[in-house]
């Protein structure tokens, strides 16, 4: 039985970020082609069922709002990482998903709580024991609003620490991945 949402980021989290190698840049998969998972992810959601934890997904897709690629092959881009996650063992519950851009100024796009309110609305567990789980700054600071535990996938070696201090928000756990999460739930750090 689930006692605890997690709401987790998708891009960094459970997918790759996909490289271009030509203009330097990190971004999230624009085309289906371009989805790889992250080492482990279905035996990790697995587990964090196990564990009591509703895996839930809460993700910013502005890329075809900006003209990037098409809202199609986001679609598409979303249901291969279902696909390869339950390909490898694992299952999210339900995703929630944004596909505005800031300049939108829609509730739903991260930092701002619109997601993780549709998540909770659905799926009512009392957010004491919820997590949001991202390796972006607006991930910890939707969760920090919205009055749950944060995990933050990355290192501390980032300008991330200082720029999320001086937002006044700052992780409950630094993770390297949901291996990692799982580890410090199993040594009772929550
Ligand atoms: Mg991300
Ligand atoms: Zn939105």
């Amino acid at each position: 039985l689930s006692k605890a949402l997690l709401l987790l980021d998708r891009d960094g989290v459970l997918n790759e970020m996909v490289v271009d190698p030509e203009h330097g840049t990190i971004n999230s998969p624009l085309h289906p082609d371009q989805v790889t998972l992250r080492p482990g992810v279905g035996a990790s959601l697995m587990r964090l069922r196990a564990l009591g934890y509703l895996p839930v997904v809460v993700t910013n897709q502005p890329a075809a709002s900006k003209g990037l690629t098409t809202r199609s092959n986001l679609e598409s881009v979303h249901a291969r990482v279902l696909d390869l996650i339950e390909k490898d063992g694992g299952r999210i519950e339900k995703s929630y998903i944004c596909f505005h851009r800031s300049e939108e100024a829609c509730a739903c796009r991260k930092p701002k709580t619109g997601l993780l309110e549709s998540a909770h609305a659905d799926f009512p567990l009392p957010k004491s024991t919820a997590w949001m789980v991202g390796d972006g700054m607006t991930d910890i600071e939707a969760g920090v609003r919205f009055g749950v535990s944060t995990a933050y996938v990355g290192s501390r070696k980032t300008d991330a620490m200082d720029y999320m201090a001086s937002r006044g928000v700052r992780p409950t756990l630094w993770v390297t991945g949901l291996a990692d999460l799982i580890e410090k739930f199993e040594m009772g750090e929550k």
